[in-house]
This record gives C-alpha cells, structure tokens and sequence, in this order.
C-alpha cells in the first residue's frame, strides 16, 4: 500500500521540515459505532416527524425548533459519548508522536475520539465543531461552554428532552437556548471556530496530505487539497470508494489513490514513518 513515491516523500518532508498532515473525515468514526451523517442513517424521526440530516442541522431550524434540534444533538451526543477510538484513531496518535511538530491533523469529527485517542489539542484542528462543548444559540458571545454535566446520556431516548434540560441548556449570559458548537449546513467556516485561516496556512506547509474516510462534500477540506496540490505537495487518498478527491486527484502528478480502508492504511504508514525518522536520526 505504502508504494515507493510515499516513501520518498515522507523522506523528502522530513529532511525538508515539511508538514506531514492529515485530512480526515466520518469514516474513520464509523469503526467505533458512530453513524455518518450524510449515510442511511442520516435522518431524524421525532415523533410523527421526518427530517432529514441536512434539514436538521441547520441554523434556520434551530431558529424556529430549538428544541427539536436540541433533542437530536444530544441523542447524537449520547452515542459519540460512549464511544471508544479504533485502530486509525490509535494510530493517528502513535504517527503525532513521532513526527511531533511536522505532525498535523484536521479532522471534520465532533465526537472527541481524537481526544480520546490522545492527539493534542495544538495539532488537531477541529473544523467542524467539537461535541463536547456548546454556545449561545443567540451568539450573545462566542464562549465555549462545556458540556453540561447534569445531562444524562446513558440510555438516551431520541424524543427525551425534559422541562428541567431545557432550563439546564440555557446560555448562562442571555438566557437563549444553547445551541452544539458544530458548524451547521447554512453556516461558514471561519477562524474563531473552526480554524479556517489556521489550517489553510497549514495546507501550504504541507509536503504530503493524507485524506481518509471523507468524501469531501464540503468547501474548506476541497481548499486544503487544492492548496497542497498548488504548492507542489502530493495528496493521497485512502478510501473504499470514489470521492470527490478521487477525481481531483485522477490524473494529476502528485495524486495518488488508494482503495483501501483507513486502519490498515494507517498501520503500515506508521511503521513507514518510524523507520524513517529512526534512520534519519542515526544519522544525524
Ligand atoms: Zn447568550
């Protein structure tokens, strides 16, 4: 899997102080039991109601069904919770360890497993939200409140949302219903909340760009690609099946697309990686 233009990248990064980075999305979540949004499960029946994922989880709803959304979050919530990192997830970390400061990892994820797994917060650029924090609904400020703890989420029930929750999710300036600090499908990115202009730096520094387990519907993990490419970086694509990276990268001298599934992948990269960095090591 790791073929012989890989590694002379990953040599080429590490002599030259280049950034290698990874790009990752749902995919890498699915092994730990967590449903992909845009997959067949991602829809909402509350009651005698069907929404779609994307209707849902947009601003303009939470604006006339706080509640409904509120609901859906924290059943969301309830399942990210209890989750434990797999094998990428482990194994993204191991890679962050050995390559420390080259080492960056933008992950369109709100469930915490990179957390979990032991990525540091310095390298980990969350854009599209973090599930473990909340803001005001009515953007009286853009301070992260944790999650609340008086929440249970064991045994969570998609339609529960009790009178004394609702008193509970209220942000603590304003009094406004709590909104999840994730970015919605009407809504921009930017760098306050999700490091926009952070992680377009970071796609110009970047040697090598892994993507996995993202079919890169959305417009900042297109950018970063397309930046890594400009700047004369390669792009490898892990997945099981065509993207829209697929057909960014057909044809184009520094892609590569591999068929495969993220932790065998990853697996053998960090074995790459290791060998690597110990030689270079020895040597100087
Ligand atoms: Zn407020």
């Amino acid at each position: 899997m790791i073929n012989e233009r890989i590694i002379e990248r990953i040599e080429y990064c590490l002599r030259k102080d280049k950034r290698i980075s990874f790009l990752v999305g749902a995919g890498i979540s699915a092994e730990s039991g967590i449903p992909t949004f845009r997959g067949k499960d991602g829809y909402w029946i509350s009651g005698s109601k069907n929404y779609k994922a994307q209707e849902i989880g947009t601003k303009r709803f939470f604006n006339i069904a706080s509640h409904e959304v509120l609901k859906f979050y924290l059943y969301r919530k309830s399942i990210t919770q209890f989750a434990e990192p797999n094998k990428s997830h482990l194994m993204l970390k191991e890679i962050e360890d050995i390559l420390d400061d080259k080492f960056a990892l933008i992950s369109q994820n709100v469930d915490s497993l990179h957390k979990k797994a032991g990525n540091s917060e310095e390298k980990t650029f969350l854009i599209h939200g973090d599930h473990d924090f909340m803001r005001c609904g009515d953007e009286c400020s853009s301070e992260l409140y944790p999650f609340p703890k008086d929440i249970e989420l064991k045994n969570r029930k998609k339609d529960q949302l009790t009178e004394e929750e609702i008193k509970i999710l209220k942000c603590p300036k304003c009094g406004e219903d709590l909104r999840p600090h994730v970015l919605w499908f009407d809504e921009y990115y930017n760098e306050k909340f999700f490091k926009k202009d952070t992680v377009l730096r970071i796609s110009k520094e970047t040697g090598i760009l892994f993507i996995l387990g993202t079919s890169g519907e959305t417009t900042l993990p297109q950018v970063i690609a397309k930046n890594v490419l400009a700047k004369s970086g390669m792009v490898v694509e892990i997945n099981i099946a065509d993207s829209y990276f697929s057909e960014l990268l057909k044809n184009k001298k520094n892609g590569i697309i591999i068929r495969s599934e993220s932790s065998p992948f990853l697996t053998e990269l960090k074995k790459e990686i290791e060998k690597q960095v110990v030689t270079l090591y020895n040597k100087s």
